[in-house]
Parts: C-alpha cells; structure tokens; sequence
C-alpha cells in the first residue's frame, strides 16, 4: 500500500491522478491533499478519501474550517498558508508526491519531495523550467525517483531503455516532442490580436487547467516542455524538436542512431501518463477509453510556423542563454497570461512582454534557490511594467 501526497488536488492532473487512484483502492490511499483557496473542491475530496492532512496554501487560519475539515475526513487535519505545503511534502508517512501544483508556486514544495527521498510524479514543469540543475541535483543527491506525467515526456521516458534502472539516452539521435497546435494552428495570423480568453482556452484536445491552456495556444507550453526535456533527459536543445500533430494521439517520439523512431500512443487522456507513472515498472488500469485507429484513419505531421508561435523560440533562446533566463521566461510567461486571462492584454501581447523581460533581467549562474526565486521576483516586476506600458498604449 503506497501512501500518496497531492499537489494541487483540486485541479485537472489533479482530479485524473485521483480518478485512477480509486481505480486501485488496494494499491494506494491518500495521505495528503493541497489546493490554494478552493475550500469547498478540498472538502469534498476529504469527505471522498479521508487523508491525513488538507493544505489551503492561500487562505489564513480559520478555525470553522478546521472543525469541518476534521468532521468530513474523519479527523484530517487542515493547515493553511504556503509554508504547509513545504511541510507536507517533506513528511515522512508518505512514498509518492504527486506534483501538479500550477506555476512557481509549485517550485519549492516540489524540491522539499525531491530533498525528502520520494517517489516524485512531476506535472509541474514550472519546477523544471526555473531550477532544473538544482532540481535534478536534488533528486540525485537525496536519492529521489522522479517520473514525468507530462503526456509528452512520459511518452519520452516510455520510448527510452531502462539501463540500470534508469531511462537511458545513449544512442539517442534526437527527441521529437509532438504539439497539437492549440486553438489557433489554422487561424488567420492578423486575427489573432483580436481572440479572447475563452477561445484561447478551448483547446481542440484536452481539457486543463486555464493557464496551460494559454500556453498551449501560444506554443509556450512546448517551450517550457523542450527546457524540461533538457533536464529530464540531459539532452541538448539542438536534440530536441517540436513536431506539429494535431490530432494528439502520438504523444512523443525518440529517433535513435540506427534510424529507428520509437513513439508512444494513446487516446490525449492525462490518466495513461499517471496511471504509467504511478504503477512503474508495473502497468496497471486507467480508465482510458482503447484508442482506435481505423477510426481516425489518418495522423498527420507538420513543422511548428515560427511567425504564428515565436513563444517557441523565446523558450530555446532561454534555454540555449541558461542559468537563471529560463526562470525569467517562466515568469514574465505567467505574468502575461494572467494579465491576457483578465482581459486586460492582447493575446499578441503575450510574447512581447516575455522577450522584453529577458532584455531587461540579466541572467545569473542559477546555483541556489535564492538567486531563482529573486529572479522570478526581477522578472516579474519586469514584465508587469511591460505588460502595463502595452495597456496603456491598447487602451
Ligand atoms: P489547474 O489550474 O487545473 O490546477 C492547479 C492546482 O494548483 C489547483 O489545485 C490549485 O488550487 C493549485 N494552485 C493554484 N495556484 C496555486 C498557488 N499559488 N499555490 C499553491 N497551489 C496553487 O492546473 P492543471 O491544468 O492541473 O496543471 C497543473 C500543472 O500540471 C501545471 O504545471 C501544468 O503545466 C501541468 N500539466 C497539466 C496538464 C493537464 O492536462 N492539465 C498536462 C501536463 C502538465
Ligand atoms: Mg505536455
């Protein structure tokens, strides 16, 4: 029986980890759950599985919800504000931290599993993206396990040998992530400054969380995807690739010295990348539904077009500059969407404010938690500055 700490409970990854947790009630229960405010969304997971602890990582103490918390989970214990997800994380009475907190905010609860030994499901690759050779130092050294659900490197990580009991990229030639294209892959490039919040989170494949659906639309997620691979895998940027797929049922492929591509398919459903993850080495259930093929008929192929998704690159030229840029891209990414998301910036907008915020932000050697987080903080002054200058000129 495996005891499970989650992350960001009440979002998407967070409801497809829980629905193939009470596939297996034999295998795993819950021992922790955290979202930031969503108190009644918590509550109710309590009431479903009864963990140990509930964390409101952005509410203050109140000691009417305790009383309800501890009522419903049959005496969970509820703790409040951000450092109770460090704590949580860092327990000792649990094996798998699943990690699908959205954004920096998921950062330094993720690292404390990492420090803490454990079985780490990574969903949030914000952690990645801003801290990657601090996170994968921290995995090594605490001798931690660290398993992508991301359905695009979990796809990597099913493609690659397992050399002594690791994923290995030896004879690698390169690593091909798949993107759908989002929303917008076909729409009229001059129409774009004018799409809202609602369309651009209407993503043609998956349902998920607000801001990952943004990402998606501007192919920023995939940049953020291609700096993860980086760390996952320690495979260099010019090896890594983005191919434009829009049905999203080729998850990611691995081209290896001899020719041989190797790819992992499955119907785009969050809960075959974590059922994957959590029953490793074993395979166990989803709930996914079969994938057809005849049904499709056809999957299709095609080269990312730079002028409709310069996020995209802003993320490589990240990447390729290192140290503390990619917490910098993370950051002014997150500031903008938020500011798009309100409706008070144009979509177009979006990569302007990220390009301009990496000018502005000198990157520095990324060597302490310290020095990411200040930059997070430079870059999000920045970008807000930036952000605001364009609404002054939109309006
Ligand atoms: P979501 O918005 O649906 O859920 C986010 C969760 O994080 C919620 O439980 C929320 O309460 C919590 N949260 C939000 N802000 C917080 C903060 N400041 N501090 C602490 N907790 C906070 O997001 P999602 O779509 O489930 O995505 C979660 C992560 O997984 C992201 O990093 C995303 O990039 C990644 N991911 C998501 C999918 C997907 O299909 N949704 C796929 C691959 C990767
Ligand atoms: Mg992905």
């Amino acid at each position: 029986m495996q005891g499970l700490t989650l992350l960001g409970a009440t979002g998407s990854v967070g409801a497809s980890t829980l629905d193939v947790v009470a596939r297996h009630p034999d295998r795993y229960r819950v021992f922790a759950v955290t979202a930031h405010r969503a108190a009644d969304d918590l509550l109710a997971l309590c009431r479903r599985h009864a963990p140990r602890y509930a964390v409101l990582s952005g509410l203050p103490e109140d000691q009417g919800l305790r009383r309800r918390f501890a009522e419903a989970g049959n005496g969970t214990e509820l703790l409040f504000g951000a450092a109770a997800l460090d704590e949580v994380s860092a327990e000792r009475e649990y094996d798998v931290l699943v990690a699908a907190i959205v954004g920096a905010a998921g950062l330094a609860p993720t690292l404390a599993g990492a420090r803490a030994g454990k079985r780490l499901l990574l969903a949030n690759k914000e952690s990645l993206v801003m801290a990657g050779a601090l996170f994968m130092r921290a995995v090594r050294e605490h001798g931690a396990t660290l398993l992508p659900i991301d359905s695009e490197h979990n796809a990597v990580f099913q493609c690659l040998p397992q050399v002594a009991g690791k994923a290995s990229t030896i004879a690698v030639r390169r690593i091909l992530l798949t993107a759908s294209g989002g929303p917008f892959r076909s729409a009229p490039i001059e129409r774009l400054s004018q799409v809202t919040p609602e369309q651009a989170c209407a993503h043609p494949n998956w349902v998920m969380g607000r801001k990952i659906s943004v990402d998606s639309a501007t192919m920023m997620n995939k940049g953020l995807e291609v700096i993860e691979a980086h760390w996952l895998f320690d495979v260099p940027p010019e090896r890594i690739e983005v191919l434009v797929h829009s049905q999203s049922v080729v998850h990611s492929l691995v081209e290896f010295v001899d020719g041989s591509v190797i790819a992992q398919l499955s119907n785009p459903d969050m809960r075959v990348p974590i059922a994957h993850a959590l029953g490793f080495p074993e395979r166990i259930e989803s709930g996914a539904a079969p994938l057809d093929l005849a049904a499709l008929g056809q999957l299709s192929f095609e080269r990312p077009d730079a002028q409709r998704f310069p996020c995209l690159e802003l993320a490589y030229a990240a990447l390729r500059e290192g140290g503390t840029a990619p917490a910098v891209l993370n950051a002014a990414n997150e500031v903008a969407v938020g500011a798009f998301l309100e409706g008070k910036l144009p979509y177009t907008a979006i990569p302007q404010v990220i390009e301009r915020a990496l000018r502005q932000t000198p990157s520095m050697q990324a060597d302490s938690l310290a020095t990411v987080l200040d930059a997070d903080r430079s870059a999000r002054r920045a970008a807000a500055d930036c952000a605001a200058m364009l609404m002054g000129k939109a309006a």
